[in-house]
């Protein structure tokens, strides 16, 4: 059985709107073993819907629509996909009393308009699906077309509405329509390149009969593994594992942020960051997720080298014989941001990010990590590729790979 995932908006096309429904909802089906068979984007008009709506199922019997559910003109998903079915619309009572009660609760004049309840009508055959976060509910339509029975999912563009929708809702009902699906794990193998880790892995593991796919980042390389045999699975995972050796994470953890916060957490320590060419972007990662205070301090950024030695006590020595991108100051950075900072763990970045300022000395590219924990200091030199924003990105995993490698070994 296939799934086909159709985002509506003319601004996904355009590009003002980066397609993270898309993210969302492909990363919870291949979570759950399940791969999504297309995607279509399409504007906010009738006929590229439509459009889309042919294409999807040529091919797929279940089908997800984001977008175009809310009260305004320029939302059509639910009238063209009536018609596309040929379904009439009629207004629901109950989803009525949910708009006039959502209206209420936002404070706003009543009586609720009358375009409001444009997001009460539903079609034969049709379900609403709860979205407690916005006024638009989610809508399953269960029809026949070419005379194969088709699962519709209708539901609202907004991210902050959808995505809980997939985990609450979407996910739950499409995992009971899908029969034999597999069974998948997933981690990182922290730092290290896509063709590394098929090299090592790909005849292993297929030779298992087991199915295995690669998604490359800046962190390095996120490995999934999927079967629906069970004992083939646990063996496949223990293989990969041990070939890729430190590199992997534990199952479950696809990023290098989880799997700080976690050992954070575990080890009852404290950390700090000091950052000069990530700018920050280590401590915002962490910062994303919630309940990190009790094991993230903060952090300083220091970007000029005044500030790295009147913030955290890199000596004016070090920074005249060695430069600010060096070892010695990747490592005054770190030990300083502890004492002076006070926490019982630090990382530290110095390094050239491009795509200026880089000599045959010191080339763009060329950064120091640096950790130190209960005053053992570790550094690393890097020789990193790509452009400004590819670096930084890499440079910061990079300083967290560092610091789980020392942690992992309290
Ligand atoms: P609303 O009631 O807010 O109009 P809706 O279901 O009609 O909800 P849209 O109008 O299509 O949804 O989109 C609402 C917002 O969600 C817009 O800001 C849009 O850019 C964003 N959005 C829609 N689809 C996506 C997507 N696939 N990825 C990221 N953002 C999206
Ligand atoms: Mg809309």
């Amino acid at each position: 059985m296939n799934i086909a995932f159709i985002s509506t908006g003319t601004e996904l096309l355009k590009g003002s709107a980066v397609n993270t429904n898309l993210r969302c909802f492909g990363s919870a089906l291949a979570a759950a073993g399940i791969p999504l068979h297309q995607e279509i984007a399409c504007g906010d008009r009738k006929q590229e819907i439509a459009e889309a709506l042919s294409a999807a199922l040529k091919s797929s019997e279940i089908l997800l629509i984001s977008g175009g559910l809310g009260p305004t003109s320029d939302d059509i998903t639910l009238e063209t996909v009536a018609r596309f079915f040929g379904l009439e619309l009629h207004q629901d009572p109950a989803l009525t009393l949910k708009i006039e009660n959502f209206w209420k609760a936002l404070g706003r004049a009543i009586p609720c308009p009358k375009s409001q309840f444009k997001q009460a009508m539903l079609p034969d055959n049709g379900t609403a699906i709860d979205n407690p976060r916005g006024s638009a509910s989610g809508i399953y339509i269960k029809t026949d077309y070419a005379k194969i029975t088709r699962h519709i999912f209708l539901v609202p563009g907004p991210p902050s509405e959808f995505e809980p929708m997939i985990a609450e809702s979407i996910l739950p009902a499409i995992l009971e329509i899908v029969p034999d699906r597999l069974k998948t794990v997933g981690f990182l193998c922290a730092g290290v390149g896509e063709s590394t880790v098929a090299k090592t892995l790909e005849k292993p593991i297929t030779a298992l009969g087991v199915e295995i796919a690669y998604c490359a980042d800046a962190s390095g390389t996120r490995l999934f593994l999927s079967s629906n045999d069970d004992e083939k699975l646990v063996l496949a995972d223990r293989t990969a594992h041990d070939l890729m050796g430190t590199s992997a994470m534990p199952d479950g953890v696809l990023d290098p942020v989880t799997r700080t916060i976690g050992l954070l957490k575990e080890k009852g320590v404290t950390l700090v960051t000091a950052e000069s060419c990530t700018g920050g972007m280590i401590a915002n990662s962490i910062v994303e997720r919630s309940g990190v205070s009790s094991v993230f301090a903060g952090s300083a950024v220091t970007y000029s080298n005044a500030l790295k030695e009147k913030l955290l006590g890199v000596p004016s020595e070090v920074l005249e014989k060695y430069g600010a991108v060096s070892e010695e100051c990747a490592c005054a950075m770190a030990k300083g941001a502890a004492s002076r900072l006070g926490a019982d763990a630090a990382v530290a970045t110095t390094g050239i990010a491009g795509p200026d300022g880089g000599t045959p000395e010191k080339p763009v590219g060329l950064v120091y990590v640096a950790a130190c924990v209960k005053g053992e200091v570790m550094v690393r030199k890097l020789n990193l590729r790509g452009g400004r924003s590819m670096i930084r990105q890499r440079a910061a995993a990079q300083a967290l790979i560092l610091l789980n490698t020392m942690l992992e070994q309290l």
